[in-house]
């Protein structure tokens, strides 16, 4: 996850499994630095918003966003 969403300054509002890792980041941009993501297990990110759930059954190289908390997940392939 990215340090927005670690901090918990912003939502998650982008999933995506690039080679089957849980990915999840604020939808922002981000410096392509180690500072600026943390790993943590899916378990965390499930802690941290409940709604990551509904995508759980993301396939890899598959994402899903959203525009905001509460609104629909979008998937597509990439
Ligand atoms: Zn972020």
């Amino acid at each position: 996850m990215c340090i927005h969403v670690f901090d918990r300054s912003r939502p998650v509002l982008y999933v995506t499994r690039p080679d089957g890792d849980w990915c999840a980041l604020c939808g922002d941009d981000h410096l392509n630095d180690a500072g600026s993501y943390r790993v943590v297990g899916i378990g965390h990110l499930i802690t941290y918003d409940p709604a990551v759930v509904e995508v759980l059954d993301l396939a890899p190289n598959q994402e899903a966003e959203r525009a905001a908390v509460g609104e629909p997940w979008t998937r597509s392939e990439f």
